[in-house]
Formats: C-alpha cells, structure tokens, sequence
C-alpha cells in the first residue's frame, strides 16, 4: 500500500493527521454502528498498529492514535477486511453522515442514510467539514452535534429537512423525498458559493424557494443519557478516550451484539439485559466531570509531551466550575477552544492559563502538580 497521505485537518483511514504521538486515523463505522466482531478487531488493532488508545469524536467517529508510517499499510489492510474502509479516500470524505444512535432497523433514520450512503457520489465536492445528521427519530437529539445539513421530523410527526444556521426547516412527505433535498440543497450550498463560507451556517445566501424554512423540528431531547437503553447500556468515556483493553472489556459479555457510536463521548453498548455495571474505566454517571474534560494523551504516549496528563485531569475532576483543559503541550490538540482553566506541560512542569486556549498567555508558569493546586486553592477555584 502506498504512503499515507497526511493531512492537517479533518483525518480518516485513507488521510491520516499527523499528531505529536503519531498518525491519528479515524475511523467512520458504517451506520454508526459495529459488530462485535469490528469491535474486537478494532481493539486488536489498536494495540497491534497503534497507542492502543480509542477516542471517539464530537462527530461519533472511532479514532486510533500512535499510529506509524509503518504499520499504517496493515492497519488498513485490517480495516479493509473488517468492512470498516471506504473503498478510496473520495468516498470517505463525502461519507460524513452522523445518525441518531437509537435507530431501529428500517426506521426512517437508517433508511435514509442507506439511501444517502447509496447516493453519495452524487454529491457536489463539498468543503471538507461540510457534514449530514439523520436525525429522523420522534423528536432530536443530534442538535448540539456538528452537522451542515439535517433530516428530522417536526412535531407533527413530518419528516424535516433542515440547513443549519436556520431554525426551520421544509417538510418532505418521504424518506426518498428527504434525501433527494438534502443533495439538491448540498448542489445549491456550493453553486450560491458556500465554498468561501465552509461551512452552512456561515453561509449567508438566501435559502432557495424551492427549500423554504418555515417549519420547526420537534422539541429537541438531550444526549442518551448513561445507563440502561432499551437498545442495551450507555457508558461513558473519561475524556473522549478508552484503552483497547477496557473496551474489551466493556463488549465481553456474551449478550452484547454490537456498539453503536455517539457525538457525546459515550457508546452505547447493543445487548438484551445488560445489567452489570460499567466496567473499570467506563463511566456510568451523567454528572461525571470527565465526560465534559479535555485532556491530550501526554506523556509517555507523546513524544511532545513533557508531563502526564491523565493523572492530573483525574485528579482535577470536579473541581473547577467551567471547562478544563490538559495539555502536554502548548500544541492544544485536545481542544482548539478556551477553557475556563487550561494547563499546558512544559520542560516537566505546567504552565496555566486562565480563560485561554493552550497557546496564551499563562497566569502563572514552572508549576509542580502541587504547585497547581495550591495556586487554585489561592484564587478560589470554582468561581475561576
Ligand atoms: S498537545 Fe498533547 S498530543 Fe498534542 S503534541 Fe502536545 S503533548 Fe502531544
């Protein structure tokens, strides 16, 4: 297999990123769903080709880390047979579909995407980020997930086609009727010249005639929460991030049949009466701090890295109102946004930043891990 072709921004299997502890290679589960044999596959395949950590994106893609140049060729060659690749890199940048994680089969959710994944290369070249949400459930639930364009339903109980940017939308009477907008309105984005916004919500361009919004999507409902789902279990990831061996762990019992992926770090395991609780590693609270953390690998998984992370994110866990931060680096490849407290590690000690993204200014520099407590004990921590 030829070189990986490395990009800066918007990874997959084909176009890994380059990331201070290797190549990053995101994978995008068909449906938003595997079986539990991809899964094991895909443990095995993290610890065999890469880090051994799992991160699972705010746009519910599977993420191996520590990847090398080296073992990437085999680590696609087990994607490929585990039908977890796209047959070329084309078709993986266009295949960036999101869907409500509690379809059933043959509901509207997933017969759309199965018709938007059969009618993919009728899609224009999009801009790279540009993506769809199949939301097509009673009411939704991907809202607060990055998403260009999106099948609902409005209260009536209609499906919807939503630009985002708008908060309305226009009614279709089909699942093929839904589909066939949303590529008309994929063709329109870039013909009105979305490609200089990037993005549909940065796109000012009034909306066609043909795709008037003047319908409202059903009241929205939240993210899955953790626990037992008529599907199976939801558990969460501390971080956005699991081991291969935890993971393992989690789908070892021999009722679950599968996971599904979310926006929301949290997978929701496929199994009939699962009760046993989350397994070490997992979380099963919907008010653990973790869930909203941001922490990169650190040290020893980067190279970069000049501190642990993981220790220290723990270990902050709950005690800052507002969002935090933990980077091994003043690189920030966990988090591009501000944080209310952000400490980036530098020559084996932190640096912190108050209200500012991994490359501020910081408030206090050279901290031990002690050091950085007592500095918050100081200014009052919680109301940062
Ligand atoms: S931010 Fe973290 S993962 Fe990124 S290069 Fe720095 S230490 Fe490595």
């Amino acid at each position: 297999m030829a070189k990986p072709r490395i990009k800066g921004w918007c990874p997959g299997a084909w176009q890994p990123m380059a990331s201070g502890d290797g190549l990053l290679v995101r994978v995008r589960p068909f449906q938003g769903r595997l079986s539990r044999s991809q899964i094991l596959a895909l443990c095995d395949a993290a610890e065999d080709f890469g880090s051994g950590l799992i991160e699972l994106t705010s746009r519910a893609n599977l993420q191996l880390r520590g990847v090398t140049e080296s073992t990437w060729p085999a680590l696609m060659a087990c994607l490929a047979a585990q039908d977890l690749l796209d047959p070329d890199p084309a078709t993986e940048r266009r295949r960036n579909v999101l869907l409500a994680p509690d379809w059933q089969p043959d509901d509207a959710t997933d017969a759309a995407a199965r018709l938007l994944l059969a009618r993919l290369g009728e899609l224009p070249e999009l801009p790279g980020k540009v993506g769809f949400a199949i939301d097509a459930g009673p009411a939704p639930v991907l809202g607060g997930a990055s998403a260009d364009f999106r099948i609902e339903r409005a209260a009536s109980g209609a499906l919807l086609v939503r630009a985002d940017g708008h908060a309305q939308g226009t009614p279709v009477h089909s699942v093929a009727a839904a589909v066939a907008l949303v590529l008309r309105l994929a063709h329109w984005f870039v013909d009105s010249g979305g490609r200089v916004s990037g993005r549909m919500r940065r796109h000012r361009a009034p909306l066609p005639p043909w795709a008037p919004a003047g319908t409202a999507p059903a009241a929205a409902r939240g993210p899955l929460p953790l626990g037992a789902h008529p599907l199976g279990r939801l558990y969460g990831l501390p971080f956005g991030r699991v081991t291969a061996q935890v993971l393992r762990a989690a789908i070892e019992p021999k009722q679950v049949t599968g996971v599904r992926v979310t926006p929301w770090r949290r997978l929701l395991v496929e199994a009939d009466c699962l009760s046993v609780p989350a397994p070490a590693g997992l979380l099963s609270d919907n008010r653990d701090a973790r869930l909203g953390m941001d922490a990169c690998p650190g040290a020893p998984h980067c190279e970069q890295a000049s501190v642990a992370t993981l220790d220290l994110a723990e270990r902050l866990s709950g005690r800052i109102d507002g969002s935090v931060h933990l980077s091994g680096c003043s690189k920030g490849c966990a988090r591009q946004a501000p944080a209310t407290l952000c400490l980036t590690g530098r020559g084996g000690r932190f640096d912190l930043i108050r209200d500012g993204r991994a490359d501020a200014t910081p408030a206090a520099t050279g901290l031990t891990e002690s050091e950085v407590f007592a500095y918050l004990e100081n200014i009052d921590a919680p109301r940062l």
